[in-house]
């Protein structure tokens, strides 16, 4: 579970050290083949740049992984050295000035290597979710007559598991239960304790209601690791919300990252660094490479060494850019200061983030998280629904017609579900347009936190919704159907005292009793109206007649 405030897990540090430690064994040999390359170069009479660019290579691959690996002095010594060949190329006449402030940079690079000590600098990383667990528990902690006695039942309804208790009966429950959550009702006699202090491996996230949360109680609450302070008077369905929190949501599927790095050295430390805040990681050197992975991996987000085997990175990304399904991929630049001076401007013009190396870890994962999320939310706005987040119309149709392709493929099955809120304009009519907004909201938790991640959960209409159950027969999917529209049904949507209920009909169609996207939606929708016919707050299961009648009607 999560880490200690602002702590890494051992086996981070553990495997940086490592890395670290075998990247030290290997820099005996990498200097000494920089000193006897420089001394076979420097006997010769004059120093063409292609006996040069070799040369030049190896010493820049050194001064960025020595950086990145926090060999600081060694690395500022290479760029130093970086700088004077790049002199000695531009000013041939001043070769015999630049061998010899060349011979005391390596002279000075064997003292600096024996002496070094690498500080690794990283600083906490963020905090890490865990899953959601298919039905995760909470343990409810309350007074024996608190006035919140019914919202145990309420949560249930959104898929979770609830145990209440009062606070004798804490400790034992805790230890029996183990819940991931514990959301206390804090009371004048009865503070809400720290999560540390609740005796159980890993802690549990811990929640308080409170009368009246301010300022005050919720930096005090923090302080003690408290997650949130939450009134009491909050709606289930927003409470629900917050405890879902907890978890790894859909949004938050690890973050995509291609490395584009020629040096393994420097592209496996990102690579830690960056999977230790959960993160997907893939490496690339070549055009090539890079060619093949963007296809089938599809980052959210391009780390880019600037110096790189055939081409610069610059020109990499011009070309990746030119590729029209790309143009929106976050590039984001990391470099040794020399680089970044000498191509600024490139830089500037196409917009992109660039880092220092080298990079503090906490800072890569920032950046990259940043570049990350506000990609996705340009392509949420493309696939999802503003009110409900959920799939909207033409990705779900969409991803129905992937999954009936697939089921055809694989002579799988699945079920089409039509669902319609019943009387909804009622509900708008007597409670206002906000309340029935806050009930689309609340049908579209409730559906998140009861559906497989796998099956498409979409706003079809205004209170009209698909479902697609996927590898599912029909017997299954009616036993799912029926348990949330008995379940929906008794959710409170009220926040005062007058109970706010809401029903839905649904309409089922079977795969492969219908074998195309159209049929499979045409029958469900004939389904479902037959639900309505039949008086509303139950399911129908779609049969060729329907589907015939429905046609016929019109
Ligand atoms: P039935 O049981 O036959 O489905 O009755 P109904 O009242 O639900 O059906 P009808 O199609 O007559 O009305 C649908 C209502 O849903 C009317 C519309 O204002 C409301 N609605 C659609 N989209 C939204 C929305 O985004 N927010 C709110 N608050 N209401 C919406
Ligand atoms: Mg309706
Ligand atoms: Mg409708």
């Amino acid at each position: 579970m999560a880490n200690p405030p602002g702590g890494m897990s051992p086996s981070f540090e553990q495997k940086m050290r490592e890395l670290r430690d075998a990247y030290e064994k290997t820099l005996p040999e990498k200097t000494e083949r920089i000193k006897e390359m420089w001394m076979s170069l420097r006997t010769l009479q004059r120093l063409p740049p292609d006996l040069l660019y070799p040369f030049r290579e190896i010493v820049h691959k050194l001064a960025g992984s020595g950086a990145t690996y926090g060999f600081s002095a060694l690395s500022s010594i290479m760029q130093r050295l970086e700088h004077k060949l790049d002199q000695l190329k531009e000013f041939p006449e001043d070769t015999q000035r630049f061998i010899v402030d060349i011979d005391s940079l390596v002279r000075y690079m064997d003292s600096v290597i024996r002496s070094e000590d690498a500080k690794v600098e990283h600083d906490g990383l963020t905090e890490q979710k865990m899953p959601r667990p298919e039905t995760p528990k909470l343990l409810f902690v309350c007074e024996p007559g608190s006035p919140l006695r019914r919202l145990p039942e309420q949560i249930r309804h959104f898929g979770w598991d609830v145990l209440p208790c009062d606070y004798a009966q804490m400790d034992e429950r805790l230890d029996l239960y183990r819940p991931e959550v514990v959301l206390f009702h804090e009371t004048a006699e009865h503070a809400c304790p720290a999560p540390a202090s609740l005796n159980l491996n890993p802690a549990p996230v811990v929640f308080n209601l409170h009368p009246k949360p301010d300022l005050c109680s919720r930096a005090a609450a923090f302080r003690k690791g408290i997650r949130e302070v939450l009134p009491v008077q909050i709606d289930v369905a927003e409470l629900v919300d917050r405890l879902d929190g907890v978890f790894i949501q859909m949004a938050d599927a690890p973050y995509r990252v291609l490395i584009i790095d020629d040096d393994d050295d420097v592209a496996m430390y990102h690579r830690e660094v960056l999977e230790q805040a959960r993160m997907e990681i893939r490496l690339s050197k070549t055009a090539q490479e890079v060619q093949d992975t963007l296809a089938e991996f599809k980052p959210d987000v391009i780390l880019m060494d600037l110096h790189l085997l055939e081409f610069n990175g610059i020109e990499l990304s011009a070309a990746i850019r030119q590729d029209q399904s790309l143009k929106e991929v976050p590039i984001v630049f990391a470099s040794v200061a020399q680089d970044l001076t000498s191509h600024l401007g490139a830089i500037r013009a196409g917009g992109d983030d660039f880092l220092m190396k080298p990079i503090q870890p906490s800072f890569l994962v920032a950046s990259l998280e940043s570049r990350a999320r506000r990609g996705r939310e340009l392509r949420e706005l493309l696939h999802f629904d503003g009110l409900t987040g959920m799939l909207n119309h033409r990705t779900t149709e969409e991803l129905m017609q992937q999954a009936v392709a697939r089921a055809d493929r694989t002579d799988g099955e699945l079920v089409v579900v039509m669902i319609d809120l019943d009387h909804f304009k009622q509900v708008n009519d007597t409670y206002g347009h906000v309340t029935g907004d806050r009930v689309l909201v609340n049908f579209a938790r409730f559906l998140r936190g009861r559906m497989r991640k796998s099956d498409v959960i979409g706003r079809y209409g205004g209170e009209e919704f698909m479902l697609v159950l996927v590898d599912t027969n029909l017997a299954t999917a009616r036993a799912v159907i029926e348990s949330l529209r008995v379940s929906f049904a008794s959710v409170n949507h009220s926040n005062n005292d007058t109970p706010l209920n809401v029903t839905f009909s649904a309409g089922l169609a079977v795969y492969p009793t219908f074998t195309t996207p159209v049929e499979l939606t045409h029958a469900s929708d004939a389904a479902l109206y037959e639900a309505k016919h039949r008086g509303r707050n139950c399911s129908v299961v779609a049969t060729q007649d329907m589907l015939k009648s429905r046609l016929t009607d019109g």
